[in-house]
C-alpha cells in the first residue's frame, strides 16, 4: 500500500465517527482509563528546578513527589510541530512527513501527516478524545471527540501560520475546532481566545521604547495564556474526554527573546536583557497555576502526563547569532531549542496516576519522545502498531502494570 493510500485508509476510518455524540460523556464517568495529558513548549529544567527549590512551583512540585520525573530525550534540531508529530506517530519526522514548521515550502497542516497518529488509534478504539491547541493539529481533523488547533492556525494576519496569534474569529484556511458546532459554543463560554502566543516584536518596533514595548507584548503573552487555561477549564469541566491532549506554548515564546542571559552570553544587548530578567521563569510561575487549574479535574483514577518536546538554551555553539533571528527578521533571537544534538535540549516528562510509580526519578536520556504515544496505548491496553519506534515506559510503573506492559509489548 502507498503512504497515500495508507494515510486516506486512517483519515477515513476517523472520519466514519463524525456521528459520535460530543456530549456522550459530559455526565457520565468516563468507563475507561482517563489520562490528560499536558504539553508544554520547551519547558527547561534548568530554569524550572531552582523555581521548585524556591518553592515557586507549588504544582508541579506536587505531582513530582507524587509521580515519576526525569528528562524526555528528543529529537535532533528539535521544534514543535516536529516534536509534537513524534509524539503523536512514534515515527521519525522524515517518515511521518511533518519535518518543521514549513515542509517543501508549505506551513505544515494535519493534511500533511502520513503515519496514524494517536489521536485517530485512540478514536478507532472507542476511546474519546479532546484535544486543545496541540502544535501542527490545522486544520482539525475528526476525532471522537473535540478538536481545537494550536501552534500553525492560519488566520488574519496571521496568513502563514507562523509565530502569530490569531483569535478564533480570525481563523482562515480551513477549521479550528472539530466538530464545528463546538466553535460557537466556545464563542458563547469562553469568548474569542487567542489560539497561539505571537512573536515578540521586531527591532524597528522595540528600538527607543523597549520597556513599553516588551511589557505591551509580556501582557499579550499573559492573555493568551489566560484565555487558554480558561478554555482548558471549560473543557475539563463540560466535555470530559477519556484521553485529553492540552498544550501551552508561551514559555518557549519568550525564552528565545528574553532567556535570563549574562553579558557573556551569545546576544547580549543590555538595553534589552537588563530590562525583564524574570520574563521567562514567570512562564513557569503562570504555568504552575494553569496546572492548579487541570489538577482540580485530577483524580485518583485520572493519569496525570506533564512532557515538553524540547527544552531552550542560550546560544552556544558556533554559529553566529545573526543567523538566528525571529521570523520578523530583525529581532535577534538569544536562546533556541533547534541545537544539532537534541540531546543539549533534552524535554520534560512527568508522570502521575493510578499504578505509576510514586516520588520516582528516571536518570539519563532513556525516555524518549518516541515512547510518549506507545504509552499512552498501552494505559488503554492498545498494541503499538508496528511503525512506531517507541516503546512502552514500564519502568514508570508499579510492578505489576509493568508486567502487563511487557505482555502487551510481548504480543
Ligand atoms: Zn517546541
Amino acid at each position: 500500500m502507498s503512504r497515500q493510500m495508507i494515510r486516506i485508509g486512517w483519515m477515513l476510518s476517523v472520519c466514519s465517527l463524525m456521528a459520535v455524540p460530543l456530549h456522550s460523556q459530559a455526565q457520565d464517568r468516563p468507563r475507561k482509563p482517563r489520562v490528560i495529558a499536558v504539553g508544554v513548549n520547551g519547558a527547561e529544567w534548568d530554569i524550572i528546578r531552582p523555581l521548585l527549590v524556591r518553592g515557586e512551583m507549588p504544582n508541579l512540585a506536587r505531582v513530582i513527589a507524587r509521580g515519576v520525573s526525569g528528562k524526555l530525550r528528543t529529537v535532533s534540531a528539535p521544534n514543535c510541530p516536529k516534536v509534537y508529530s513524534v509524539l503523536e506517530t512514534s515515527t521519525p519526522p522524515e517518515e511521518n512527513g511533518i519535518t518543521g514548521f514549513v515542509v517543501q515550502g508549505t506551513t505544515a497542516t494535519t493534511a500533511m501527516l502520513k503515519r496514524q497518529p494517536l489521536w485517530s488509534l485512540l478514536s478507532e478504539n472507542g476511546v474519546t478524545v479532546g484535544m486543545a491547541n496541540v502544535p501542527a493539529t490545522f486544520p482539525a481533523v475528526p476525532v471522537n471527540g473535540y478538536m481545537i488547533s494550536g501552534m500553525l492556525t492560519r488566520g488574519k494576519y496571521c496568513q502563514d501560520g507562523l509565530l502569530c496569534s490569531p483569535k478564533l474569529s480570525e481563523v482562515e484556511g480551513g477549521d479550528a475546532v472539530y466538530p464545528k458546532r463546538l466553535e460557537a459554543e466556545l464563542q458563547a463560554n469562553v469568548g474569542d481566545f487567542l489560539i497561539d502566543c505571537a512573536r515578540m516584536p521586531g527591532m524597528k518596533d522595540l528600538l527607543g521604547q523597549e520597556e513599553k514595548a516588551l511589557s505591551a507584548w509580556l501582557a499579550q503573552v499573559s492573555r493568551t495564556r489566560e484565555q487558554q487555561a480558561q478554555l482548558f477549564d471549560y473543557l475539563l469541566t463540560t466535555h470530559k474526554t477519556d484521553f485529553t491532549f492540552l498544550v501551552q506554548s508561551c514559555e518557549d515564546r519568550v525564552g528565545h527573546w528574553l532567556y535570563p542571559i549574562q553579558p557573556f552570553n551569545v546576544g547580549y544587548n543590555p538595553k534589552l536583557h537588563n530590562l525583564k530578567v524574570n520574563a521567562f521563569p514567570d512562564q513557569y510561575r503562570a504555568l504552575d497555576r494553569v496546572l492548579g487549574t487541570v489538577l482540580k479535574h485530577v483524580d485518583e483514577q485520572t493519569t496525570l502526563l506533564i512532557l515538553s518536546d524540547h527544552g531552550i538554551k542560550p546560544l552556544r555553539e558556533r554559529e553566529s547569532h545573526l543567523a538566528h533571528r525571529d521570523h520578523a527578521g530583525t529581532t535577534p533571537i538569544i536562546a533556541k531549542h533547534d541545537f544539532e544534538d537534541g540531546d543539549d535540549v533534552p524535554g520534560l516528562f512527568v508522570a502521575m496516576g493510578p499504578g505509576i510509580k510514586k516520588g520516582a526519578r528516571v536518570m539519563g536520556l532513556s525516555m524518549s519522545v518516541y515512547d510518549i504515544a506507545p504509552t499512552v496505548l498501552h494505559i488503554y491496553g492498545i498494541p503499538a502498531p508496528k511503525q512506531m519506534k517507541g516503546r512502552v515506559l514500564t519502568e514508570i510503573f508499579e510492578t505489576q502494570l509493568r508486567k502487563a506492559a511487557d505482555d502487551v509489548s510481548a504480543h
